[in-house]
């Protein structure tokens, strides 16, 4: 049994009630054989108002209130794009910064970077997993380099893909296959960093018996 200062791993909670973020996360644990709930499929699922000022600090109050909720190891993530010239700006406020929705988002970007020569930007994703006593065991914070243009180009992924092109690529998130994406992106790259120490984990504890 994949055990980590005392308590299983076989289940953990995703701290989300977004199945999309469920779906990917089941897949890429898949091989590790442990089992992933959806926070959705609770009878009363919680929300966490995101109040921390890091991405680590409420992807930390996420997974802290729902493994303190079911009882079980919860991991949750947080993500955002950095952009150089603005100071990093917008980070944690990424989903909000220009109103309610993705379009407004993305317009406030074009705004704030028509004069900017520097187009440097990253994308960011937190990862933390909580122990159901309320404590943080585990956290990594991974990103994607890349840089942002003024014209969205491309229908693919959300948010601010169609104005970001990742480092190494002339294309943006928008018109790169969701393939590629999936290999270069920040939450993949933090749940690479996940993966690698349930591995070793795994790898520790075999050499123990
Ligand atoms: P959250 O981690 O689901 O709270 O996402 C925060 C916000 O960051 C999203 O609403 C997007 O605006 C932005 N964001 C995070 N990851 C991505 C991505 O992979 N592509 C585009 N936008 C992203």
């Amino acid at each position: 049994m994949l055990m980590l200062d005392g308590v299983s791993l076989e289940q953990i909670v995703i701290a989300s009630g977004n199945r999309h973020k469920y779906e990917e996360f089941k897949g890429l644990l898949a091989p590790l054989g442990i089992e992933l709930l959806f926070g959705g499929d609770y009878e009363h699922p919680i929300e966490i108002e995101e109040t921390g000022t890091t991405f680590v600090e409420n992807a930390s109050l996420k997974a802290v209130a729902w493994a303190k909720y079911s009882g079980l190891p919860a991991i949750s993530d947080d993500s955002g794009i950095e952009v150089r010239a603005l100071g990093w700006q917008p980070g944690i406020y990424s989903s909000r910064i220009g109103g309610e929705d993705d379009e407004a988002c993305r317009q406030w970007l074009i705004r704030n970077m028509a004069d900017k020569t520097d187009r440097f930007a990253r994308y960011a994703a937190a990862l933390v997993l909580a122990f159901p006593d309320g404590t943080v065991r585990w956290h990594t914070l991974a990103y994607c380099n890349g840089s942002v243009i003024q014209e969205k180009r491309g229908e693919n992924g959300f948010g601010y893909d169609p104005l970001f092109i990742p480092e190494g690529y002339e294309q943006t998130f928008g018109e790169l296959p969701a393939s590629v994406k999936s290999r270069l992106s920040h939450r993949a790259k933090a749940s690479e960093a996940f993966i690698a120490m349930l591995r070793g984990l795994k790898g520790a504890q075999a050499q123990n018996i």
